[in-house]
């Protein structure tokens, strides 16, 4: 029998990062939502090399007091909840308090912060998990964090990091869904030094889909607002003829975070069925506000899944609000074509 050991506290966070950074882009999406979390109202996203060897976060947000800088480096350390019974009213992005040990454990960090109490700033180092510089420095209101040559002491990881420019690609893609999520917030995006993205945070939602998929989209929308029992839907579906032909264009967002649900893909499709042709799906950005008891969003590291806890009539009441909007207006049904 080979012998029984625990593993090294390094091993454990390099394992434990893999479930939360798995690529330069999860890095991204982590650090963003602490931005939002702390109440920036500006966030400047630099990357280059597709974040894979230099990624800067600049928010205006509350900034971290300077005894409790080493504390957010540490696993399950956050201060979002305090307790299991807080997982029920979740109103932060973040609160699994994982995201900065495990960018920690796998790069090169640099964090420069001050609250607006303080008079002084931090500059703090840490490197594969462990703290290399901290010192008093003068600083700005807010938070920059330096996420430097990711993966760089966990090559089976890298290897499987796509190129630059795909990398890239995809955080161009997560940057749009950010804004989309929070048009309260101005969002810059830098990429080698270009500037894509420069969003106004004027809260406008419908200025926030012009910026991002163009006058074609957005001259083909209906807009919508509906409260029920379950939840209040607020935004946009496309007209049959702004059509896709893939998924990338439903945008779901649920208390301000973006995610993934089936649930809701197949609620709207199948309320669009007879509209689109074969192989077509809707374009759609639809915000939803829900009481905090009815989700479950501790289901995956990301957040990116959720529960609901009374999923048919979600799927139904969705269903009946998409329907009715595109029935009410006089579209002809276009005719499914045979491949
Ligand atoms: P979580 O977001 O789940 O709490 P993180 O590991 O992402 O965990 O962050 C740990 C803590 O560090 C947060 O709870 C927050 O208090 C602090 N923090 C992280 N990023 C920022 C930021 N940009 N501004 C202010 N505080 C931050
Ligand atoms: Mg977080």
């Amino acid at each position: 029998m080979p012998e029984i050991t625990l593993l090294s506290q390094e091993t454990i966070d390099k394992i434990a990062a893999g479930e939360v950074v798995e690529r330069p882009s999860s890095v991204v999406k982590e650090l963003v939502e602490n931005a939002i979390d702390a109440k920036a109202t500006a966030v400047t996203v630099e990357i280059k090399e597709g974040g894979i060897s230099f990624i800067r976060i600049t928010d205006n947000g509350c900034g971290i007091e300077r005894a409790q800088v080493p504390l957010a480096f540490l696993r399950h350390s956050t201060s979002k909840i305090k307790s299991v019974e807080d997982l029920m009213s979740i109103t932060s992005l973040g609160f699994r308090g994982e995201a900065l040990s495990s960018i920690a454990a796998v790069s090169q960090v640099e964090l420069i912060t001050k609250t607006y109490g303080e008079l002084t700033g931090t500059r703090y180092v840490i490197e594969g998990s462990k703290e290399k510089e901290n010192e008093e420095i003068g600083a700005p209101e807010g938070t920059t964090f330096i996420v430097r040559n990711l993966f760089y002491n966990t090559p089976a990881r890298r290897k499987f990091l796509k190129t630059a420019q795909t990398e890239g690609n995809y955080i161009n893609d997560l940057m749009e869904r950010l804004a989309l999520s929070h048009p309260g917030v101005s969002f810059k995006f830098i990429n080698n030094g270009q500037t894509k993205m420069h969003t106004s945070g004027n809260s406008r939602e419908k200025d926030m889909i012009y910026h991002i998929y163009g006058r074609d989209i957005t001259s083909g929308l209906l807009e919508i607002d509906h409260k029920n029992e379950y939840f209040h839907v607020k935004g946009f579906i496309g007209k049959p003829l702004i059509s896709r032909g893939n998924r990338n264009f439903e945008n779901y967002f649920i208390n301000g975070r973006y995610i993934k649900s089936a649930l809701l893909s197949k609620s709207i499709e199948e309320a669009y069925k007879g509209f689109l042709m074969q192989h077509q799906y809707p374009f759609c950005v639809l915000y939803f506000s829900m009481d905090t008891d009815l989700l479950d969003v501790n289901v995956h590291p990301t957040k990116m899944e959720l529960r609901f806890s009374n999923n048919e009539a979600i799927y139904k009441t969705l269903f009946e609000i998409i329907r009715g909007a595109l029935t009410h207006k006089d579209f002809i049904p276009e005719v499914p074509v045979q491949e």
